[in-house]
């Protein structure tokens, strides 16, 4: 580690929630403006919480400018959300994930969506490892390269690519599938 690292903070992303800015938490405009979820995320996160699609997730349109300025990221996206149509988190009255509690989200780790896993990680169409900016983000703080945020939040590249080749699969699988909830090979209740 570059002796001006920070080093790894656990308590980083929960003093970013208390402080009411986390990446869990949206606004009246930033719900426009939330990923689609795979079928096959949502497909665990029913089987992990016990909960039906419908109680935690909603079904919506991106809007076209959401859309393009995805295009600019990367091509996945639209994959996960085809012809417009998305499936994302529900937000509660104050516009954070129904998942998210006092102490952080109530999924464990592996159940939670893979864009929640990955950020403010992503892998461009060239391969690289990039990080999505945000003012909000405590971990970018003041942070000089995204090797840096990634010491703060305990990251690591391998498995930051092993996440997001995970989500390319499932992108496919969602788009093969015209993200219908009961469609081939998804036995989930809306
Ligand atoms: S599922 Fe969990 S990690 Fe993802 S936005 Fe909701 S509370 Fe945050
Ligand atoms: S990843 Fe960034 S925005 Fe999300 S809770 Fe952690 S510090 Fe906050």
């Amino acid at each position: 580690m570059h002796k001006l690292d920070s080093p790894p903070d656990p308590a980083l992303c929960a003093r970013c929630h208390q402080e009411g800015h986390g990446c869990c938490q949206a606004s009246a405009e930033g719900q426009a403006n939330m990923f689609g979820l795979t079928l096959g995320e949502i497909a665990l996160i029913s089987e992990v919480s016990g909960l039906e699609p419908g109680q935690f997730s909603v079904a919506d349109r991106a809007t076209d400018e959401f859309l393009d300025f995805l295009d600019s990221i990367h091509p996945l996206f639209r994959q996960t959300m085809p012809g417009g149509r998305r499936r994302r988190l529900k937000l509660d009255q104050t516009f954070a994930c129904v998942f998210l509690s006092a102490r952080g989200c109530r999924l464990p780790a592996p159940a939670r969506p893979l864009y929640c896993r990955l950020y403010p990680f992503w892998i461009n169409p060239h391969g690289r490892l990039m990080v999505l900016r945000s003012e909000r983000c405590l971990a970018q703080e003041g942070a000089r390269s995204w090797r840096e945020v990634m010491l703060r939040l305990g990251q690591d590249e391998a498995n930051l690519r092993g996440l997001f080749a995970y989500l390319e699969e499932l992108a496919t699988e969602h788009e093969a599938a015209g993200g219908e909830l009961n469609g081939p090979g998804f036995k989930v209740t809306p």
